[in-house]
């Protein structure tokens, strides 16, 4: 083949099912989808068909896509430079990115860490913490061990993996893991009896303050996402476990890191998910939609009593030895910066409610299926859980796919999701119209009935 000739559709297709080995996909059952190009909300495949982007990519394209101020920022970021190393030197964008998370996040949280992903922004989340407890003012070397939940997802390297609790994911990996203290996940579907929607929280928090009560001395952190567990299938917490949390941990002493890669960055409808419980973590994760989805940046914030127990000489190996090549990318930063810009410019989180409010309309008549469990939103993320028996909950056989038999549907509708097993999930770009909203939520309308 010339070198000059470009490939086929069907050559792309062949090499995409041989030589790509695609993230969490079975290969022998992957069936190429191959993308030429994205416009807003609309993203077009290689023969221009159209499809709504349901999910903003891997729930990361916050503002959709080729957004023209993000696209010009990336632009004149390479007309000065692309990389310039955080280890030793910094660049002027990405020092600007660190004062404008700094003033946007909750209150306390004044320095940032920059990495390259999710895990690895909890990464260092985790080993900052592990590590100012050996060397903050008053040590507590037995502090090494964290508390995380059943059902949470912080990424796929083995710190973060060690922290998840997705047993499809995460078992087959368990011999090579840390341990981990691990309490159940608060959920608010199948609950355990006696325990209702209205106790849920109280039962909870009841849950980890006899943990904190007893093993406080030997915690370094508790990891959360908050209000949501996303990858497990959109688990919504009950309303004011965050707050409790975060009251818990205070009153023992044991840093609260929140994971928000996924929930964090508009979408809620606040900047940060923490402050819709009014929450200032010690330790705050973010990435995913820091860059409106473009590029590979991460952030963790810390406290200043995090940074002060970090600070000595050289020789005193209290610095934190810890790094990615691309760490803090000048690039990401210009798209990171151009990102906050457009949630300014187009007033993206006052122009959220009406959206919102429009999904809950879509959900609430979805509600009534009767193959329908559960429907859980929080802001602009939807997760619809499919089940066999309503009233018993009994769900679906996980081979039977039916999750992905409504995004079957939704495809030939124009529209693009992912499921999360029998969870059908919807996580827009934030500036989508209301009318993209109705095509997508009409299309898992019409895909639970032919599906179920
Ligand atoms: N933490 C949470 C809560 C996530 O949802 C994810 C990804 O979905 C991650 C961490 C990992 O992020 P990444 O895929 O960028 O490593």
């Amino acid at each position: 083949r010339p070198a000059d000739e470009s490939p086929t559709r069907e050559q792309l297709e062949a090499w995409d099912r041989e030589l790509v080995w695609h993230a969490f996909t079975q290969m022998t059952e992957h069936q190429p989808f191959i993308i030429q190009r994205a416009e807003g909300c609309t993203l077009y495949d290689l023969e221009g068909r159209a499809y709504l982007d349901g999910v903003s990519s891997l729930w990361c394209n916050v503002h959709g896509h080729r957004h023209p101020t993000i696209d010009a920022a990336i632009r004149a970021q390479l007309d000065q430079v692309a990389h310039v190393t955080s280890l030793g030197m910094a660049h002027p964008t990405t020092i600007k990115l660190a004062r404008r998370l700094v003033d946007l996040a909750p209150a306390g949280l004044g320095h940032v860490f920059f990495s390259d992903s999710g895990a690895t922004a909890v990464e260092v989340a985790l080993k900052m913490a592990f590590q100012f407890w050996q060397q903050c003012e008053q040590p507590q070397p037995k502090k090494t061990k964290y508390l995380a939940f059943e059902n949470a997802y912080h990424g796929d390297t083995l710190g973060s993996v060690s922290v998840g609790g997705v047993p499809r994911f995460h078992e087959m990996f368990r011999p090579l893991l840390f341990e981990v203290l691990r309490l159940p996940s608060p959920t608010m579907y199948r609950l355990p009896t006696n325990v209702t929607r209205e106790n849920a929280c109280e039962y909870f928090l009841n849950l980890v303050a006899q943990v904190l009560e007893h093993q406080h001395a030997e915690i370094a952190a508790v990891i959360v996402e908050p209000l949501m567990q996303c990858a497990a299938g959109m688990i919504l917490h009950p309303p004011g476990f965050l707050r409790g949390l975060r009251e818990l941990t205070r009153q023992h002493d044991v840093l609260l890191i929140a994971d928000e890669v996924a929930v964090g960055m508009g979408r809620t409808g606040r900047m940060f998910a923490c402050q819709q419980e009014d929450v200032q973590p010690d330790l705050l994760c973010l990435a995913k939609g820091i860059t409106g989805g473009y590029l590979p940046l991460a952030a963790t914030l810390a406290t200043d009593r995090i940074w002060q127990a970090f600070l000595g000489t050289y020789s005193s190996s209290r610095t934190f030895f810890h790094g990615h090549t691309y760490g803090g990318n000048p690039l990401g930063a210009a798209a990171a910066l151009a990102t906050l810009d457009v949630f300014e410019q187009e007033q993206t989180l006052a122009n959220m409610p009406a959206k919102i409010a429009r999904l809950q309309e879509y959900l609430a008549r979805i509600a009534l299926h009767p193959n329908v469990g559960d429907v859980r939103q929080l802001g602009l993320i939807a997760g619809i859980e499919l089940v066999r028996d309503r009233v018993t909950q009994e769900p679906f056989p996980w081979g039977e796919r039916r999750g992905q038999r409504v995004c079957n549907h939704a495809l030939t509708r124009g529209v693009w999701l992912r499921p999360l097993g029998n969870v059908v999930v919807m996580m827009p770009p934030l500036n989508i119209k209301l009318e993209e909203l109705d095509r997508i939520c009409l299309a898992v309308e019409e895909g639970i009935e032919v599906a179920t």
